[in-house]
């Protein structure tokens, strides 16, 4: 991960500055955007220049994609972004009316008018600078700045852009970084960091802290509460991030979970948190010559088309002479995988290729690993006692994950939650 460039902080700058980000479900209608701003007014109560990131209203980026592909199957990605940079270009505006009426001074932003430079990539642009002079220059108006998350501009086109899926995230930290922000609140509809997703396993604890390494696993591999850029810029940039409740009440809000270093931590469990992620497809080549070159012609080709493989094991076949080999790719790059291995079925050599798109990837996550053994295989025994097969696993240094039937997806976490001591008491 480059850093982001961050102008030096000024010597008259005091360290006041809190940036607060709300979600979907936060800002879903004008009761709830209310309830926001409450939680923003407190903040400036308490003397604090407030720069506030909103996502879409839930559920209107779906929408906004949805009708991207039903425009066209093959449609314009930097008009996919002018579309759906929409829905948060609403909530900003409507916030910012809302604070007005609340008797506060505001005004929205949209990424462009900060700006907020991105890379071209649409869809899934990169952060690459912010200009904090316009929102500083607003704080000294005594304005909160109401910016909509998700989107930038590419400076040389001057084209609108978005920054992937959950990326209002990775605007509210990375806007954090540039104003030099004591804190950035991530505001949404759970009241911090559990151990695995709480809306499949009710015994699921808050966690105080998590570790930022942990935290780039957790949503890396599933735990969808934070973007995964969003957590390499805190780390890189060290800003101080909490996950919180937007539905607390605004007079009495809790302090959620922070994400924080290694050397903040008191208590250290061996695994931290369970994530699953069913964005995971398995393709198996069978009848594959067992010879050098192999694992190239059919890796290199899929990595020229930017399809990245996670997992991969190896069988002999009975022959000795051919193996099986399995991996996975993202389930959204499924069909595409499959037809360029299909074209180049005569050069990699293989008797037969079978896929599956009905499994998950489980993962167990935590920095406790690097330092206990058989941490992974208590898991397999674990899993074998429920009938659960493996297909396929990866380990690391702090995490390990297992690839299984989509079916035994919530058996599978709560099994590993229950085995690691996560559940609540
Ligand atoms: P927002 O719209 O506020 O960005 P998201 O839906 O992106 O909210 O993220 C919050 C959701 O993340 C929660 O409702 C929860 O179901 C899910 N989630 C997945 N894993 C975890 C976890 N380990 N801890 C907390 N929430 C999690
Ligand atoms: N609205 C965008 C999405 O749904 C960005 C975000 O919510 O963070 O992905
Ligand atoms: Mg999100």
């Amino acid at each position: 991960m480059r850093a982001i460039p961050v102008a030096p902080l000024k010597q008259s700058a005091l360290m006041t500055r809190l940036v607060m980000k709300f979600g979907g479900t936060s800002v879903a209608n004008i009761e709830r955007i209310r309830n926001v701003a409450r939680h923003v007014q407190r903040e400036v109560a308490a003397g604090y220049d407030v720069a506030v990131v909103v996502s879409a209203m839930s559920g209107k980026t779906n929408e906004l994609v949805g009708w991207c592909k039903e425009g066209a199957a093959l449609y314009d990605n930097r008009e996919y972004d002018a579309v759906v940079a929409s829905g948060e270009q609403v909530t900003s505006g409507l916030l910012a009316i809302v604070l007005q009426d609340m008797g506060l001074k505001a005004r929205s932003w949209q990424g462009w008018q900060i700006p907020i430079r991105t890379s071209d990539a649409h869809g899934s642009a990169r952060i690459e600078s912010i200009d904090p002079a316009g929102l500083v220059a607003g704080f000294a108006r005594g304005e909160v700045a109401v910016i909509a998350g998700f989107q930038g501009i590419h400076a040389q086109s001057g084209r609108l852009t978005t920054l992937g899926r959950g990326g209002s995230d990775t605007s509210a930290v990375a806007i954090a970084a540039a104003l030099h922000a004591d804190r950035c609140d991530i505001y949404t509809d759970v009241d911090g960091v559990y151990t695995t997703d709480p809306r499949i396993v009710p015994k699921a604890k808050r966690l105080d802290r998590v570790v930022f390494e942990e935290m780039l696993e957790m949503a890396s591999l599933g735990s969808k509460v934070l973007q995964v850029r969003s957590v390499e810029v805190a780390m890189v940039h060290k800003v101080k991030t909490f996950v919180r409740s937007s539905f607390d009440d605004p007079s009495d809000p809790k302090p959620g979970t922070l994400i924080c270093d290694e050397e903040d931590i008191v208590e250290q469990q061996v695994v931290t948190g369970i994530a699953y992620s069913k964005d995971e497809a398995q393709i198996t080549l069978r009848g594959v010559a067992d010879k050098p070159g192999v694992a190239a012609a059919i890796f290199v080709p899929l990595a020229e088309a930017n399809i990245n493989v996670d997992m991969i094991i190896q069988v002999v076949s009975d022959d000795a002479r051919t193996t099986d080999l399995t991996f996975t790719v993202p389930s959204a790059e499924y069909e595409r995988a499959r037809a360029i291995l299909e074209a180049g079925r005569e050069a990699i050599g293989y008797a037969g290729l079978t896929g599956a798109t009905d499994v998950v990837k489980v993962s167990a996550i935590g920095i406790g690993m690097r330092s206990h053994a058989g941490v992974a295989a208590r898991a397999f025994k674990a899993l074998a006692d429920k009938g659960i097969n493996i297909r396929a696993i990866t380990t690391s240094e702090i995490k390990f994950s297992v690839l299984i039937d989509a079916e035994y997806t919530e058996l599978a976490v709560r099994t590993l939650h229950t085995l690691y001591g996560l559940d609540k008491a």
